[in-house]
């Protein structure tokens, strides 16, 4: 059942994102997003939501889940979406599916245009133990090599954790040398999580800079995009704030499996909640601020005010390092 009216949460947003049910066929460390509640979003819903995005003007579609390619409904999907007008229809998946001819030509026949992949490592025994299936890295470039065959556009969403920071840089050298065209970086979140072995795996972004500088530096050298979408612009160098991805930016509107929808930017695993510095910070317009988990673990002393030149406010000033706010 559609519970909120669609004009109010499509009006002005450029990505439609529908995470179809919360099934997986992998066990990612920390992933909020596999744990089967059974709620399906029935094709008949799903349907729905696609027709009202485009006359919300939405071009963009983004399936995720839970793995969409679970989905028997999904090449029909994509196949009505298509029909209906999107112009980037971008599936988000672990690449196991991916690993077979026949699945592959009969999505891209369909209309997908783009194809995003979970990425740990460029190191298959990393990628296996974070994703908790052995095997799994060999599927996932089995369908990198696929789609790369087929000229369909691979992007890469990689997960940073404390095990895998100081890989990055060869991590985006290795994949794009196989076809990858841009990196979205996406920091190991212990939100809605009690396990010590999640938040103990959740990295500090002061010791990650060197190895996102490095990978920023292999990504140019190769002519593909990267990006970061939890690393505040105060966490950074001024040589690297271009790196940070503010989620907001992507005007992105969720749909869960319950029909539920939501702005990405409201999400506490995107953002939300407010350190004192944020009140006096130039950036505090686009910038959603810190996660309460990212606050949790590693407290708020990274987080300082920027002036409109860029310049951190002086700590004594700017008030950074209090925690004082909520997550929205
Ligand atoms: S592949 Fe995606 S949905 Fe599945 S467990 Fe990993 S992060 Fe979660
Ligand atoms: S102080 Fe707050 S608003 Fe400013 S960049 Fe840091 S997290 Fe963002």
């Amino acid at each position: 059942m559609i519970r909120v009216p669609f004009s109010r949460v499509l009006s002005g947003r450029r990505w439609l994102e529908i995470a179809l049910d919360y099934r997986c066929n992998l066990r990612c460390l920390g992933c909020h997003a596999c744990h089967d509640t059974g709620e399906r979003l029935a094709s008949s819903e799903a349907l729905a939501w696609l027709r009202a995005g485009r006359e919300a003007g939405i071009e963009r579609l983004w399936l995720g889940g839970g793995e969409p390619t679970l989905r028997g409904d999904l090449v029909a999907l994509v196949g009505a979406a298509r029909q209906l007008g999107y112009a980037t229809i971008a599936v988000q998946s672990n690449g196991m599916r991916l690993a077979y001819p026949e699945y592959v030509a009969a999505l891209l026949a369909a209309g997908v245009t783009e194809v995003r992949l979970n990425v740990k490592s460029h190191r298959s025994e990393i990628h296996d133990r974070l994703s908790g299936e052995d095997g799994c890295h060999a599927l996932m470039l089995q369908a990198l090599a696929l789609l790369q065959k087929e000229g369909v556009r691979v992007l890469a969403d990689v997960l940073l954790t404390r095990g895998t920071g100081e890989d990055l840089p060869e991590t985006v050298s290795f994949f794009a040398e196989r076809g990858v065209a841009g990196f979205t970086l996406w920091l190991l979140s212990a939100a809605d999580s009690d396990d010590p072995a999640v938040s103990g795996a959740v990295p500090r972004i002061g010791d990650l800079v060197p190895h996102l500088s490095a990978a920023c530096e292999r990504a140019r050298a190769r002519g593909v995009s990267i990006e970061s979408l939890h690393t505040p612009p105060c966490t950074l160098p001024a040589d690297l704030r271009g790196l940070h991805r503010p989620a907001a930016s992507l005007a992105l509107v969720v749909v869960d499996p319950t029909s539920r929808a939501f702005a990405l930017e409201t999400s506490s695993f995107e953002g939300g909640a407010r350190v004192d510095a944020c009140t006096l910070c130039s950036a505090r317009e686009r910038c959603g601020g810190p996660r309460a988990d990212y606050l949790r673990i590693h407290g708020g002393s990274e987080f300082t005010a920027l002036t409109p030149l860029g310049a951190k406010v002086p700590s004594s000033t700017s008030g950074s390092g209090h925690v004082g706010g909520e997550p929205g």
